[in-house]
């Protein structure tokens, strides 16, 4: 485990992965652009690093790749951790490193969108089975899902899109009793407010790309590991070329530095228009983690120490002409994909057409919110002229 239990968690976030000593007294460590990594004999050149089976070279690792892996490694407690180019790659290339052909894999079926699609496309042609769960089933009700051939388990709490909440340690633990190595995306959590590790997950994955990086200007993402996981989430990596740039590790190291900051702040805005969605007519529920109304949310009081900013709410049905009057005329919320930046974003959502082990029930209209860095004041200003517009577009 890593150093973290002596400090706070927000000095780690300012400390972790630095080495002014090794870079001329630089508090930050550049972004190293490296291909070719010289060496200074025929011994060395030929040596292969004791970690991986390749030789060194700037693709499996540079002053700054390892900087972060430190650094993240340090803030989720792991043994080691892998940098990616996308917290896409973190995942696919950690669910490659644990399955083969043959195999049997246990997926949530609120997780991220490209990652059941490439459980169905790419992993399905090599030969590995998925099968979707309801995310809120108990450990007793997973036990009956496991086949002779499951590999794997895959969490990811809260889910994407509807923030269900997941209970870890439980399905963790029916999962290791049956051998099986458990992965979880951890992005909401932002590796701060939920430490995957302590809670029995092997390899936690992350899009650093949201709130590491924090200001939507940057792909990046990372496996952090148990001891026994890393070295195969290692070598799967250096096999398939994943790398992420110096720029944005750079960029992810950077972030790290106000992580928890911003992360309060975003939490406080969230919690502040959750509260204030909730009292509109026309919202029928918030699909806030910190909020009673959502699925999970007693286990988010157990596990989470915090809430970052990104929800859902549920509408009553709206046709169009009131979503658009809605979501196009708001000055501060962008419309768009991913999330985590200082900016707030509304994303409409419809998780009807992807689920399959726990349909979504009812017909309400789902739209996302991520809470971003503006005065809060001026962002409860901006959706009440929303809902002022969409309530005349409604009348019409
Ligand atoms: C955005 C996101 C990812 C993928 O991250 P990229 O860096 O965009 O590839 C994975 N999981 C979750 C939950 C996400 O929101």
């Amino acid at each position: 485990m890593s150093k973290a239990g002596d400090r706070a968690e927000g000095t780690t976030q300012v400390h972790a992965g630095r080495d002014p000593a090794g870079h001329s007294g630089a508090v930050s460590i550049p972004p190293y652009r490296a291909s070719t990594i010289l060496f200074p004999d025929l011994d060395s050149l030929e040596a292969r690093d004791p970690d991986y089976e390749a030789v060194r070279y700037g693709r499996t690792g540079t002053p700054t790749s390892h900087a972060f892996e430190e650094a993240m490694a340090e803030l989720e407690g792991g043994y080691r951790a892998v940098s990616f180019g996308s917290g896409l790659q973190a995942i696919t290339t950690a669910l490659l490193a644990v399955l083969r052909s043959g195999d049997h894999l246990l997926m949530a079926d609120t997780t991220y969108g490209p990652t059941r699609a490439f459980c169905q496309g790419i992993l399905a042609r090599m030969g590995v089975e998925t099968s979707f769960y309801d995310p809120l089933l108990g450990a007793a009700d997973l036990e009956a899902l496991f086949r002779p051939n499951t590999r794997a388990l895959f969490l990811e709490s809260p889910g994407s899109l509807t923030f269900e909440v997941q209970d870890v340690p439980a399905l963790a633990a029916a999962a290791k009793t049956r051998g099986c190595t458990v992965l979880m995306d951890n992005t909401w959590a932002a590796g701060v407010y939920f430490k995957p590790l302590a809670h029995g997950v092997d390899i936690s994955l992350q899009a650093c790309t949201k709130y590491v990086a924090g200001h939507a200007d940057a792909n990046l993402g990372t496996a952090i590991c148990t001891r026994d996981a890393w070295r195969a989430v290692k070598q799967a990596a250096v096999d398939l070329g994943a790398t992420a740039s110096a720029d944005d590790l750079f960029l992810g190291l950077r972030g790290l530095r106000t992580l928890s900051l911003r992360l309060a702040r975003h939490q406080e805005a969230g919690l502040l228009l959750a509260d204030w969605l909730a009292g509109q007519s026309e919202v029928r529920r918030v699909l806030h983690p910190a909020r009673p109304d959502c699925p999970g949310h007693q286990i988010w009081k157990r596990d989470f120490t915090g809430a970052s900013g990104l929800f859902t709410v549920e509408l009553a049905p709206l046709p169009r002409p009131a979503l658009k009057a809605l979501v196009e005329g708001l000055r501060f919320f962008g419309m768009g994909y991913s999330w985590g930046g200082f900016e707030s974003l509304v994303l409409p959502t419809n998780p009807r057409r992807i689920r399959t082990a726990r349909p979504w029930a009812g017909d309400g209209t789902l739209v996302r919110f991520h809470a971003g860095l503006e005065e809060p004041a001026d962002l409860t200003r901006d959706l009440e002229a929303g809902f002022a517009r969409l309530r005349e577009a409604l009348k019409t």
